[in-house]
C-alpha cells in the first residue's frame, strides 16, 4: 500500500518534472504565460492571517482574495505578486506605490477613504461577538461595557471596540492571538469578521460566536487615489466576474456549507 502510494507520487513528480509549466495549477501557468509575454506585475499586500480571505498554506498565501486577485490578473494580462505584511501597514504601503493594491477583506469606511480610494465591493461582512462557551459574562452587544474586548490591531473591530463606552480595547497584531487570549480569560471577548471567526471557532474547541451579528460591511480592494486607470480595470474586470459567476463559485469554494 504504502509503496504504490509513493510510485503514484514518484510518477506525478516525474510528470511534473517533464511538463514542467503543467504542475501547480492554472494559477502558475497564467503566471508563467505572463512573465513571458511580458505582462505587468500586479502586486498585492495582504495580510496572511485571515481565514478563509487569506491564510497561509505549505508557505503559500491562499484564500478568497489570493483567488479573486488572480481572476482579475487574468483578465487584465497581469502577474499577482503577493506581499504578506501588517495589516495596519496594507494602506501605507499601497498610499506609498510598494502595493499596487490591498485585498485583504479590507472594509470600505467613511475614515479610510480619505487617505485611500476603494473599487467596487466584491462581498459583504459582518462583524461578531466571539465569548468562551462556559461562563461568559458577555451575551450580547449590549453587555460590552466594562468588559475587555480583544481585536486586531486597525481593523474595524478595533474602532467598533474603541467606540464601546467604559470598555478596554486590547489589541493584537493577528485575530488568532486575540482568540489565544481569549481562551486564557484574559480577556472577554473577540470582536472579529464573520468568516475568520466561524474558522477560528472551528479550530478552537470551547468558544461560541454570539448570534446577533452587528455592523454590516463590504469589503472591497484599496488602491491608491492616483490610480483611477487601474481602479476602473479592476472594476470593469470585477463586475465580469461578478455577472459570470466567477467570484460566486470563487467564495462557495472556501466557504461552504459544512463551514458553518
Ligand atoms: N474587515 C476588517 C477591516 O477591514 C478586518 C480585515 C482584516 O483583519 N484583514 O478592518
Amino acid at each position: 500500500m504504502t509503496k504504490k502510494i509513493l510510485a503514484i507520487a514518484l510518477t506525478a513528480a516525474l510528470s511534473c518534472t517533464a511538463l514542467l509549466a503543467g504542475c501547480g495549477g492554472d494559477t502558475e501557468n497564467t503566471a508563467e504565460t505572463n512573465s513571458t509575454t511580458g505582462g505587468a506585475t500586479l502586486t498585492m499586500a495582504t495580510n496572511a492571517e485571515f481565514p478563509p480571505y487569506e491564510y497561509m498554506e505549505s508557505n503559500e498565501v491562499v484564500g478568497i482574495d489570493v483567488d479573486i486577485a488572480q481572476a482579475i490578473c487574468d483578465k487584465l494580462g497581469m502577474t499577482l505578486a503577493i506581499d504578506n505584511i501588517a495589516f495596519d501597514s496594507i494602506i501605507p504601503a499601497v498610499q506609498s506605490g510598494k502595493a499596487d493594491v490591498g485585498i485583504a477583506g479590507m472594509t470600505v469606511t467613511e475614515d479610510r477613504l480619505q487617505s485611500i480610494d476603494f473599487t467596487d465591493p466584491y462581498t459583504t461582512a459582518t462583524q461578531v461577538i466571539i465569548v468562551n462557551t462556559e461562563g461568559s459574562t458577555v451575551a450580547s452587544v449590549d453587555d460590552l461595557a466594562g468588559k475587555t474586548i480583544g481585536v486586531q490591531l486597525g481593523t474595524t473591530g478595533d474602532i467598533y471596540a474603541s467606540d464601546v463606552e467604559g470598555a478596554t480595547v486590547e489589541q493584537y497584531q493577528k485575530g488568532a492571538d486575540a482568540v489565544q487570549a481569549l481562551k486564557q480569560n484574559k480577556i472577554d471577548c473577540v470582536i472579529i469578521d464573520s468568516e475568520p471567526a466561524k474558522a477560528f471557532v472551528a479550530a478552537n474547541e470551547g468558544l461560541t460566536i454570539l448570534p446577533d451579528p452587528f455592523e454590516e460591511e463590504e469589503y472591497a480592494i484599496c488602491i491608491s487615489k492616483d490610480n483611477s486607470e487601474l481602479k476602473d480595470k479592476i472594476n470593469t474586470a470585477l463586475s465580469e466576474l461578478k455577472a459570470d459567476g466567477t467570484i460566486d463559485s470563487i467564495v462557495a469554494k472556501y466557504i461552504g456549507s459544512d463551514a458553518e
